[in-house]
């Protein structure tokens, strides 16, 4: 027998003489950054290697082109990587764990001594990067030897548009090489794909290979080792896990980089990461762009998916305010005018414009941040612009720009609830990418027919934006009843001495919730630690009777729990920071329920009631009487308006009244002084 193995394995070699050799290059990871200036307070217990990084390695000269393998995590900026003195290019910019490739062009390897060198750039950033290696083959021909091959279907055995993940068993997203078409949108260890499927040429070795759809679903997860030569086939089944009837998933806020010129992700590549993320309203809205995705999408053969919308992100020196629908053809809205108020004219002038989005609020653009307190009090939502911030919606959650403490988006929203604007909570994701960031992370769940996504009734779901039947998502989906009959949006009158709140936090099994707090005018009024069951869809049931309150409230519920942190839908860090403090979270909150607990038949806000409490020519001494049964949302709104018509609450005889009054009025006086700009 033996001389008959040699010769079949001797004509193996003659059949496949290109089997791919690898060279290590180094097993070590190295973490590597600024002593002293870590980009994060998690990277201080880890001191770095250095700002740069030098490894020799024994090596044969490459006479053809070969590849660098290096894996790397947490790299935000450009890191350059060189070989010998010959730049090879940079490190990827994303903050999660990857298997880099580079190319090595022929001649830049030597025999015996090779050095690898990693250098930082300016700005401060901690990455972690090693374990590289060399295969003496182009990255393509590298990536054609074995092979895996992906099938998901739901459980009837109808192939479902997804996203498929694949990994080593260490989180790292691997290289794969996948034929380009239409129907697929590729990224290191990521596959979109229309149809369910890939076959996707990989190093040989152990892979995790996930499934999955976005928050609604499931998530499917198979181990497989591949050999050098071999195809491996895999078949993993993916069902809904969170039901979401009457409800349609939107992300009000899309880019492309066809249309803005930034991030990764093609017009062609946006139509398989819509439907793989499982979104049924997605709102094109590049900077100052009208784009149409539907050419694309039925070239696609993707119609069935989902109804797209043309928006805009009308980007100014003065913020950032999408607009949809809009009809084709319609002319730009001014996106030049530094008045707000023009700014909101010429947008509603726009032919087709029924929600004007307020985006990212806090982030800085231009060196401008629309709710900055130099010029927006965000105690009292006051804005000291000409005009105010007159827009329908605000995101709250922008999962691709996201706030290093959540919490501060929904503050300057309940400050405008309280000064009276009638502003609905969006989620969205602001992706430019296919998989930096992911569409439809944030997201807002709008209260309309869902039926047919391919045909989504856009003035239901305009409507239902404007009026506040919305809830708005990052992993997690938070509904809310008062007395079982009231929902978001909804005006709750005639209510009974102890009226009962019910919320109900769902997610998928890949979720877990861990605290739900209610808040009335934006102040918590009652919270609760959850403990959801393991792999439960509903994390939590709670009944809650409210506090009595004699005035009206909003009533919004927020749940949250740990950050996603696996690679088929991690929570990414924060945007723009000025904390080094950030702990990653699941987000699902609701819009308000508007409570007329003064029984008058309709909802008075926070100024509202200070409009009624605060005389034209006010003395201060009766107004603080007239306070005593309010919270102290009122009391910044009457404190506002008291400085408005002329009160100096600073004023020594002024502050020592207010001073001695309730802890509800100080509280709210005090907060209104220190957020004045
Ligand atoms: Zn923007
Ligand atoms: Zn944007």
């Amino acid at each position: 027998m033996k001389p008959v193995l040699a010769l079949t394995l001797a004509a193996f070699f003659v059949t496949f003489p290109l089997l791919a050799e690898r060279e290590e290059v180094t097993s070590e990871i190295f973490h590597l950054g600024t002593k002293g200036l870590p980009e994060w307070n998690e990277f201080r217990s880890s001191e770095p290697h250095g700002r740069n990084l030098s490894v020799t390695f024994e090596a044969k000269a490459n006479q053809e082109e070969s590849t660098l393998f290096i894996r790397q995590d947490d790299v935000k900026q450009g890191w350059r990587v060189s070989l010998n003195g010959k730049r090879l290019g940079n490190l990827e910019r994303f903050e999660s764990k990857m298997l880099h490739t580079l190319k090595v062009p022929a001649k830049t390897l030597k025999d015996g001594e090779n050095r690898l060198s990693i250098a930082a750039p300016t700005a401060l950033d901690d990455v972690f990067v090693g374990g590289a290696f060399l295969v003496n083959k182009a990255r393509e021909d590298a990536l054609r030897q074995s092979f895996l091959e992906v099938r998901v279907t739901d459980s009837k055995g109808a192939p479902l548009p997804c996203r498929i993940t694949i990994t080593n068993e260490k989180d790292y997203l691997m290289p794969l090489q996948v034929e380009a078409s239409p129907l697929v949108a590729v990224r290191t260890g990521v596959v979109y794909s229309l149809e369910g499927k890939t076959t996707a040429g990989v190093l040989p070795g152990k892979y995790l290979v996930y499934a999955s759809r976005g928050f609604e679903y499931g998530v499917a997860t198979a181990k497989v080792r591949v050999a050098e030569g071999e195809t491996r086939s895999i078949r993993l089944s993916l069902d809904r896990e969170v039901p979401t009837e009457g409800w349609i998933s939107c992300d009000p806020h899309v880019h492309v980089k066809t249309f803005s010129g930034h991030g990764d992700s093609t017009v062609e590549e946006r139509i398989p990461t819509i439907a793989g993320e499982g979104l049924e309203l997605p709102i094109s809205t590049d900077h100052n762009h009208h784009a149409d995705y539907g050419p694309y999408q039925e070239a696609a053969g993707a119609s069935a998916f989902f109804t797209t919308v043309i928006g805009n992100e009308v980007t100014t020196k003065v913020g950032h305010f999408n607009a949809f629908p809009i009809k084709k053809g319609a002319p730009l809205p001014n996106h030049e005018t530094e008045s707000w108020k023009e700014l909101f004219k010429s947008i509603r002038a726009t032919p087709g414009v029924e929600v004007i989005l307020l985006n990212h609020p806090r982030n800085v653009h231009s060196n401008f941040s629309p709710t900055d307190p130099s010029h927006f009090n965000r105690a009292s939502g006051e804005s000291q612009r000409e005009g105010g911030l007159e827009m329908d919606a605000i995101e709250v959650i922008t999962s691709a720009a996201l706030q290093a403490d959540y919490t501060g988006p929904f503050e300057d929203w309940f400050a405008l609830l309280n000064a009276g604007k009638r502003v609905t909570a969006a989620g969205s994701s602001d992706t430019h990418d296919v998989n930096r960031y992911l569409l439809g992370q944030g997201r807002t769940y709008l209260q309309c027919p869902d039926k047919d996504p391919a045909n989504v009734d856009l003035a239901a779901a305009c409507r239902a934006f404007r009026e506040g039947r919305a809830l708005v998502s990052m992993g997690l989906l938070t509904h809310l009843r008062v007395e079982e009959r009231f929902e978001v949006g909804d005006l709750a009158t005639k209510l009974p001495s102890k009226a009962t709140a019910r919320i109900q936090v769902l997610g998928p099994r890949w979720v877990d919730a861990t605290r739900v707090v209610l808040y009335g005018n934006g102040l918590p009024i009652w919270e609760s630690e959850v403990e959801s069951a393991p792999n439960a869809i509903t994390k939590a049931d709670l009944k809650v009777e409210l506090p009595k309150f004699t005035h009206d409230i909003h009533l919004v519920a927020i749940a949250n729990g740990s950050g996603v942190t696996k690679p088929f839908w991690e929570i990414p860090r924060p945007y723009q920071h000025k904390s080094k403090e950030y702990v990653s979270r699941v987000i699902g909150a609701t819009n308000p329920i508007w409570l007329d607990f003064d029984g008058d038949g309709k909802y008075t806000s926070p100024r509202g009631y200070a409009e009624r409490l605060v005389e034209k020519k006010p003395m201060l001494a009766e107004t603080l009487a007239k306070l005593s049964d309010f919270d102290s949302s009122v009391a910044v709104q009457v404190a506002a308006l008291l400085t408005v018509r002329g009160v100096d609450l600073k004023e020594t005889k002024a502050e020592a009244a207010w001073e001695k009054a309730s802890p509800a009025i100080r509280t709210g006086f005090s907060e209104f002084l220190e957020a004045s700009p």
